[in-house]
């Protein structure tokens, strides 16, 4: 039976299943593994479960020359270097769908916060007490309901973001690689090109992965084009938006706020983000939920057990790779 190594603390229920099937699991505990920790680690492992924090290029993969398979804890899989696993015949799974509601619940949690200044308003409450109502208050926020969103890369999280937004009688504009004609009809969303989505909406949310075409879609020429009271939230990953420039675009006032999960050198937050009262900060928790990090685990699972019997894993990254691995019939 195969060797497991999972790079992350995890579900008990989840190794068990694993030890079941009759493999050897190892699990890493403490903070993320370097590339170095990670191929020490990992080195007799045939199959792979890591997180965003795991880097898996093509160092990583010559070294652990009896990997079948990786799975990635996440959606998103920027981390790992999918045309090198191709080559090698590994393959590579993520887990989409059962983290998207949670994610686009962030999303609003965000919006939402950025727009009432929740955060600045707890804080103020908790240090200087509460002053008494009063009808021009120091934390005067915007409208959310009724007004127009525009959502970068409507796919799954995308569109469940839009969903909420009906909920709140928006307009809701988007724009993406392709266009989704069935989910304009049912949400009733405009396909719009970024500049004219930039320009239109009182909030932006982006939800597109991170890619050579995606890398910092928002930076110094986009963030002007945005109204200066509007507010920009991400949920993708960090690079899609250039943080400096967000940073001159809050401190400068050509958009009221921000509301980000992701950061450009995660974990590192730029230090001027955090001083910064127009910006709501998370520590990429878009997936935090129990139930939604239990599916997530099983998903990872599921892949890794039907990759170790010979079969095809359900959301399989690199379907190009099936061919080299899928046992002779
Ligand atoms: P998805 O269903 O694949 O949706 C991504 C959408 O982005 C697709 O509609 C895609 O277009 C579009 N897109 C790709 N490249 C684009 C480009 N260059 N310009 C415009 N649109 C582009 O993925 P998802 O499940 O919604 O997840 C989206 C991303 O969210 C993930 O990749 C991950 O990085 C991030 N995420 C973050 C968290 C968090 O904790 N904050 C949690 C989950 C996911 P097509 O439909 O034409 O392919």
């Amino acid at each position: 039976m195969a060797k497991v190594a999972v790079t992350t603390e995890f579900f008990p229920e989840e190794i068990e299943r694993l030890r079941t099937f009759g493999h050897s699991v190892s699990v890493h505990h403490g903070p993320p593994l370097d590339k170095e920790g990670l191929i020490a680690f990992a080195c007799d492992a045939e199959a792979l479960i890591v997180l965003l924090a795991n880097r898996v290029d093509e160092e990583v993969l010559s070294a652990l020359p009896r990997l079948r398979i990786v799975a990635n804890l996440g959606v998103g899989v920027d981390n790992i270097d999918v045309s090198a696993a191709t080559r090698r015949g590994v393959l590579v799974t993520n887990t989409p769908g059962v983290l998207t509601e949670a994610t686009a619940d962030l999303a609003w949690a965000l919006l939402l916060a950025a727009a009432r200044r929740i955060v600045e308003a707890d804080q103020d409450l908790r240090r200087e007490g509460f002053p008494g109502w009063t009808f021009l208050p120091k934390h005067m926020g915007v409208d959310v309901y009724g007004r127009t969103i525009g959502i970068v890369g409507f796919g799954r999280i995308g569109q469940a973001v839009a969903r909420r937004a009906k909920g709140f009688g928006m307009t809701i504009l988007y724009h993406s690689r392709t266009r989704k004609p069935q989910a304009e009809e049912e949400l009733g969303a405009r396909f719009v090109p970024l500049s004219e989505l930039l320009r239109e909406s009182d909030f932006v949310v982006l939800c597109v992965p991170l890619t050579q075409e995606t890398h910092h879609l928002i930076g110094k020429n986009e963030l002007p084009l945005m109204k200066k009271e509007a507010i920009l939230v991400n949920v993708a990953r960090g690079p899609v938006v250039d943080e400096e420039a967000l940073v001159w675009a809050l401190k400068e006032g050509k958009i009221l706020g921000a509301g980000l999960d992701v950061f450009e050198r995660e974990p590192e937050v730029h230090p001027e983000l955090l001083t910064l009262k127009n910006v709501v900060l998370t520590p990429h928790i878009g997936s935090a939920t129990w139930a939604t990090r239990r599916r997530m685990a099983a998903l990872a699972v599921d892949n890794v057990l039907a990759a170790l019997r010979g079969e095809r894993p359900p959301t399989l990254v690199n379907p190009e790779a099936w061919p080299k691995v899928m046992p002779a019939t």
